[in-house]
């Protein structure tokens, strides 16, 4: 069943993947060229703590999904938000215009997570969820096959061409909605 995507004039874009693939600093970067502003759900999630417990075994908080999209419906419902998070399909998909799902090599994603210090577990767990493609899969089946654009985010010229691609599309968004 169909649903209804709002009519936004500035349109929201959902930037997802596995932790590593450049959601942040692709957002960052799409947000100074664009002027569309950068939503770091991560950060809201600790800095609100939107939990509903701890996970030991998996070293992972839970996350509470009700007060999360509540926390974010104003902001989604005024438009042109660029959001980044590393799970996509929670979100109501009448918020996004656009989804990009950035992949990374895994020898790549490898060695930007022990850069930042992840765990092996968490690393093992991380690598898994890339080269099953968990997030990709997710994307699909949560939105409408034309909004979903997977990107490749191994090289910062890869990263480049992304925002450029997306400035290209919010380009012809406005056009259309002019
Ligand atoms: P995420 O938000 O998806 O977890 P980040 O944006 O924090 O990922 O990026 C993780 C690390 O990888 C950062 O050090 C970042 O500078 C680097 N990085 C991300 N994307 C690229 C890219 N396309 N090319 C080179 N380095 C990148
Ligand atoms: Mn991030």
């Amino acid at each position: 069943q169909p649903i209804e995507i709002p009519d936004r004039p500035i349109p929201n874009i959902l930037v997802t993947g596995t932790p590593g693939t450049g959601k942040t600093t692709t957002s960052e970067l799409i947000a100074q060229v664009t002027g569309l502003q950068h939503v770091n759900v991560g950060a809201i999630v600790k800095a609100k703590q939107l939990h509903e417990g701890y996970l030991e075994e998996f070293d992972t908080h839970v996350l509470d999904e009700d007060k999360l999209i509540d926390e974010l419906e104003d902001t989604m419902t005024e438009g042109g938000k660029i959001v980044d998070f590393h799970t996509c399909e929670i979100f109501p998909e009448r918020w996004f215009d656009l989804v990009i799902v950035l992949r990374a090599d895994t020898a790549t994603l490898y060695d930007r997570m022990e850069k930042r210090g992840y765990n092996k577990r968490k690393i093992e767990e991380n690598m898994e969820c890339e080269i099953m493609q968990i997030v990709l899969e997710n994307a699909h089946e949560s939105y409408e096959p034309e909004i979903v654009v997977e990107l490749q985010s191994n090289t910062v010229d890869d990263m480049e061409s992304n925002v450029e691609r997306v400035k290209q599309w919010l380009d012809a968004y406005r056009a259309r909605h002019a």
